[in-house]
């Protein structure tokens, strides 16, 4: 394999932009210098633009076998190329992965099909497929999913039976936290109130019920010494009791995403049924508390929770709002939207946001220092960003299988320009290079 050299780009150390020429073969970053410029077959002049290591995205759903009209390995991983993102943890959707059988199936897939390389989260995990968490660690698959709510509900019983198993077995519960009993008790208001409208959705679940779910979380995990990962974070309140926990020594992480970053249940008015998701969106001062958790460590990690649904499961919603399929594409506007809502509008700074979208997820989930640092030895998964590029949204410029996305016609600056995976070219000039066969599947080292 020939050697490449990336000269004079920017890369951050210990949280400063400085001159870096990186040369990269076999898949490995072979050096990092900063006035000595290595020979090398190609060389590639980055002209002063920033290369951040390839962004860890641990929540994303791209291949369920039942709704591959949705997104599979393939296009889903080509978006997230675009999107500069070269390392996925696969969500379960609804198709269970819950027995190390099933893990194998979808490990298979993904070396197929994807263009980069992945890991899995197991689940749904529940009473009757607990038993089989020891196996599927054997299969390096560390990290295993649940809920507080339905349509995967476990209760309390189940959930410290799981946090047993999973503490015991070296690995992370991941939850969706959202209060049941909660959502229950407004769902019965507003069906007796006769309301469909895309609004009654976000009333469903409002901020207590994410609170009223962490918190129980966060009280189990603590007795039972489990670690847990929020999925999803989309309050203030949510931000504020895992704020303590960390504080108390709670072995906790949590991740929020792009949407919950960028919109407000205000937004849903003109968007309708494409904005329903789960959690539903919020209100600006959990925008403002996101960003700040993001700053202060807080929430761990940015993922793109990306789960488009057609607009024919979207359409339906404008009518009654509990028919539309819930969910966005978000995997390859994560990384321009953080850059534009984030770093050029000075919510977050660069450091954060390699922290937030590289290092961390790798840590969390247990890729560091293959993936999320550019260091010697370190996988040769980069992207090299502009920015200073503004360019509109453009579903149709997107990778994606879905033919729409939330941010149509938003003006962003800052976008990835060059995406490399294992030193090979995975996205360049807008465009898709990478053919799927030789993606990794990565085991948690945790
Ligand atoms: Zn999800």
């Amino acid at each position: 394999m020939s050697s490449l050299l990336i000269s004079n780009a920017r890369i951050l150390r210990d949280g400063k932009l400085t001159r870096a020429n990186i040369l990269v073969s076999d898949g490995r970053v072979k050096s990092v210098t900063q006035n000595r410029k290595p020979a090398a077959e190609i060389t590639v002049d980055a002209k002063g633009r920033v290369v951040l290591p390839g962004l860890v995205d641990a929540h994303a759903h791209l291949y369920d076998p039942a709704f591959t009209y949705r997104e599979d390995f393939t296009s889903g991983t080509a978006s997230a190329s675009a999107g500069g993102v070269t390392t996925v943890i696969e969500m379960v959707l609804t198709t269970p992965v819950d027995s190390a059988d099933r893990v194998r199936t979808k490990i298979d897939a993904g070396r197929r099909t994807s263009l980069i390389d992945f890991s899995l989260h197991a689940g749904m995990m529940n009473q009757n497929n607990l038993a089989n968490i020891p196996a599927i660690c054997g299969l390096g698959v560390r990290s295993f999913k649940t809920f507080t709510c339905k349509p995967y509900y476990a209760d309390d019983h189940t959930l410290m039976s799981l946090m047993r198993e999973t503490s015991m077995n070296h690995s992370i519960l991941d939850v969706h936290a959202e209060d049941e009993e909660v959502a229950n008790e407004n769902f019965r208001r507003l069906q007796a109130a006769g309301r469909k409208d895309p609004m009654a959705h976000t009333e469903w679940k409002p901020n207590s019920a994410e609170q009223v779910a962490v918190q129980k979380l966060i009280r189990l995990a603590r007795e039972i010494m489990a670690r847990i990962h929020i999925s999803h974070l989309s309050t203030a309140e949510g931000v504020a009791v895992i704020g303590k926990a960390k504080r108390d020594g709670v072995k906790i992480s949590a991740e929020t995403c792009p949407h919950y970053l960028t919109f407000t249940r205000k937004d849903m008015k003109k968007q309708g049924p494409y904005l329903k998701m789960n959690p539903s969106l919020k209100g600006p001062s959990d925008v403002a508390a996101l960003w700040r958790g993001l700053r202060d460590g807080i929430v761990d990690i940015v993922t793109s929770e990306h789960a488009p649904g057609t607009r024919a499961e979207k359409e339906p919603g404008w009518e009654d709002i509990w028919k539309a399929w819930g969910g966005v594409p978000a995997i390859e506007t994560m990384l321009p939207i953080l850059l534009s809502e984030g770093v050029n509008k000075h919510r977050i700074t660069l450091p954060t946001l390699q922290r937030v979208c590289c290092e961390n997820p790798a840590k969390i989930f247990g890729f560091y220092p293959r993936k999320g640092v550019i260091r010697e030895g370190a996988d040769a998964d980069l992207v090299m960003i502009d920015l200073k590029l503004r360019k509109k949204v453009r579903a149709a410029e997107l990778h994606q299988k879905v033919d729409w996305t939330p941010y149509e016609g938003r003006m962003v600056k800052g976008w990835p320009v060059l995406t490399l995976r294992h030193s090979q070219t995975l996205y360049e000039d807008n465009q898709v290079v990478a053919k799927p066969g030789d993606a990794e599947f990565l085991q948690m080292n945790i």
